[in-house]
């Protein structure tokens, strides 16, 4: 461990403590691997056990507490959240890399997510549905189900935790959270505010380590039935197969290839901006960012001089300097992966229209940065096409008509989000039904999901669950059915109906 740095701990059993491993891994800046921002716990499976068993208390005592007052603490978590968004988002730049705005956009949606949250602690409604018997209710509510194990990445370090995190503690479930390996410290940072905020210690935990040992013994301990996944769709198949040995309910968010079309009747310049905010936004490492980028043949090479001229001015650098546009990747083996995939594009017979190498100017030289990319001539069916490779690469396909360029962006095994610029309105309506994603925009880039909407995808993106919005609180709880029955008498449901009611019996 280098001298000076700080030791981060865990937040297990309500203490801040050391990893039984007394291993520790570093956490760099990715803009600069020189700035070190801490050390943090690489925790072994005991430490995961340990939290769930603390975590199993806190949901004893959590899911007793009135909903309403479970949405006051989060009421509260939202508050300082907005009192601590500066602070946070330049802590999660300087931990992840991207610019400013993106991480300040990152922190307002975990406040918005908060907000949501703790207005449903007033909702979380049931239903009180007609009896088909006399003198008797049928109802549901919503009951907690336990500790939920919450597994997330680095590209969204503080919205998609809170993302799982506030719906999962709205319910009344306790939570075990390990954030992604890169992005230790926000994850730190979102602890900190939920225990300033009041929630009962045991209620939260915080292992950090390997998602191949502490993610692994969180998925593998049938003490945690509820199970929220986001990241890679390789380590998601890996959890889905557990999940669904040990008969755990799970949530998976996983890849996108997502597309934007440009069809030729499109306002050219709106679309330039929506493409390089989708494609390049992020370092391009966003589930939802723009990889692939369908234009109709009577625009093509028009908007892609365009979209050349743009993207070779983006200014690179650290995220915490203003004028930056883009950012760094995360670390080195994305831009090992990124520059493998460019090198594919092009032996597959793509031409890079502009970027295509690392970036290394003098402010650049220790830091994982990459030439903003664009591919043309990329045929439906290369790997650059089909693949995902989260980072500053667009390819370009030329196509004939909207139907061609519905089928391209169908094409392929992930279904997160689309995009069609068209001036159109049929042809708008007509994409909606036909393009099969979970999100569709028009006018509109590929990114820029809102809290308070459902968010996920269908085929390999996910397994049928959204984030976000109301239908993540029925993901996290369980459906109660009560039968209250006051006629004093045995009622037969199914029976006793007025096919085959029972002799004087009064039916209307
Ligand atoms: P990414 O490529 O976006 O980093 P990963 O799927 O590798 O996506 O990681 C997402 C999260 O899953 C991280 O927190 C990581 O530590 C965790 N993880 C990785 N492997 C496993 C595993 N086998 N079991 C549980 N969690 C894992």
């Amino acid at each position: 461990m280098p001298q000076n740095s700080q030791n981060f701990q865990n937040f297990i059993a309500g203490e801040w403590v050391a990893p039984s491993t007394g291993n520790y891994f570093e956490n760099r800046n990715p803009a600069d691997w020189n700035d070190l921002i801490g050390c943090f716990p690489r925790s072994g499976p005991e430490d995961a056990q340990r939290a769930i068993a603390s975590a199993q208390r806190g949901f004893a005592q959590w899911s007793k507490t009135p909903a309403p007052l479970r949405g006051a603490v989060l009421q509260r978590v939202g508050d300082l959240l907005v009192q601590k968004k500066e602070a946070i988002a330049r802590a999660m730049t300087r931990e992840m890399g991207k610019v400013l705005a993106e991480t300040r956009g990152d922190v307002q949606e975990g406040i918005d997510t908060a907000f949501y949250a703790a207005s449903e602690g007033r909702r979380l409604f049931g239903r009180v549905v007609p009896s088909e018997l006399r003198n008797k209710w049928a109802m549901t509510y919503r009951r907690p189900i336990g500790v939920a194990g919450i597994i997330t990445p680095f590209n969204f370090p503080l919205a998609i935790p809170t993302w799982k995190m506030f719906p999962a503690l709205l319910c009344g479930n306790a939570v075990i959270f390990k954030p992604a390996e890169d992005v230790p410290h926000t994850g730190h940072l979102l602890i900190e505010v939920l225990l300033e905020a009041g929630l009962p210690p045991e209620v939260i935990q915080l292992v950090h380590g390997q998602g191949s040992v502490v993610g692994k013994a969180i998925i593998d301990d049938p003490a945690v039935p509820v199970i929220s996944f986001t990241g890679s769709t390789e380590t998601g198949s890996i959890i889905g197969a557990t999940c669904g040995r040990l008969h755990k309910r799970l949530s998976l968010e996983m890849g996108g290839k997502n597309a934007m079309i440009v069809m030729d009747d499109a306002d050219l310049d709106l679309a330039l901006d929506g493409v390089l905010w989708g494609a390049f936004g992020t370092t391009g490492q966003r589930c939802t960012a723009t990889s692939r980028l369908i234009l109709h043949e009577r625009i093509h090479d028009r908007f892609l001089k365009m979209l050349g001229d743009r993207a070779g001015k983006l200014r690179l650098g650290s995220g915490l300097d203003d004028r930056t546009e883009v950012g760094p990747l995360i670390h080195e083996e994305a831009r090992q992966k990124v520059d493998e995939y460019v090198g594919i594009g092009k032996r597959e017979g793509a031409s890079v229209v502009i970027g295509g190498a690392p970036a290394t100017g003098q402010t650049l030289a220790s830091g994982w940065f990459y030439q903003p990319t664009v591919l043309a001539g990329v045929r439906a069916g290369m790997r650059v096409e089909q693949e995902e490779i989260f980072g500053p690469v667009l390819s370009a396909i030329k196509v004939g008509s909207l139907d061609e360029a519905v089928r391209v962006n169908n094409d392929v095994q992930y279904g997160l989000s689309s995009s069609l610029y068209t001036r159109d309105v049929n042809a708008a309506f007509q994409a909606m039904s036909d393009l099969d994603n979970g999100i569709t925009y028009i006018n509109a880039p590929t990114i820029g999901a809102e809290a308070h909407l459902p968010f996920g995808g269908v085929k390999q993106t996910g397994n049928g669950h959204r984030e976000g919005g109301w239908e993540v609180y029925e993901f996290y709880s369980e459906t109660k059915v009560c039968y209250i029955d006051y006629s004093g008498h045995l009622q037969r449901a199914q029976i006793d109906t007025y096919a085959e009611g029972r002799e004087g019996d009064e039916r209307v």
